[in-house]
């Protein structure tokens, strides 16, 4: 976990109020006790992660018996621009830490319940940009034109989701 500044702390406060005012009306949540969450230290995950947006660290208590250590959020989450986003994460890992370890079936059912069916749709969009900001190449489609910002070379070996084209490499300096 990265520690956060004031800052980050004020703006992981407002988050964690929020989703939990949101989670208090959420009939499918049952009368699941809810108070516990507040009381998860909230974290930062390092700014280079981009698959990762957020996540549940547990420890095993010498009884063997698990609990919620903290959970971290990606810093660029606390931007204005992703603030619906970063409330469905935090939600995401509430669940987790309500019980639901596994990304099951029931689990899926409850996230789907998020009021903001948008918010829940932007990471890949989230992954795309955290890329873009390391990129050093840029998987180009020659079909399409589709770009796909990684930090190595494609060689060839990569074809485009949508159209199946071979992507060609172009370097990130050049492709804006
Ligand atoms: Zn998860
Ligand atoms: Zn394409």
């Amino acid at each position: 976990m990265v520690r956060p500044t004031p800052v980050q702390s004020a703006g992981l406060d407002r988050l964690r109020e929020r989703v939990l005012l949101t989670m208090q009306g959420m009939t499918v949540l049952g009368d699941v006790d809810r108070s516990s969450l507040r009381l998860i230290p909230l974290g930062l995950l390092r700014k280079s992660a981009t698959q990762r947006h957020g996540v549940t660290r547990w420890i095993r208590h010498p009884s063997g018996k698990l609990s919620v250590e903290t959970v971290d959020l990606h810093p660029r989450l606390l931007d204005d621009e992703w603030s619906d986003y970063a409330a469905f994460v935090l939600f995401h890992e509430y669940l987790h830490a309500l019980g639901w370890r596994a990304h099951d079936r029931t689990f899926r059912t409850l996230e789907a319940t998020w009021p903001d069916t948008q918010a829940s749709l932007r990471g890949p969009d989230f992954t795309r940009r955290m890329r873009e900001g390391k990129a050093t190449w840029y998987w180009r489609c020659p079909s399409c034109e589709h770009d796909y910002p990684r930090q190595r070379k494609a060689g060839g070996q990569y074809l485009c989701r949508t159209c199946r084209h071979v992507l060609q490499d172009v370097p990130a300096e050049d492709a804006q």
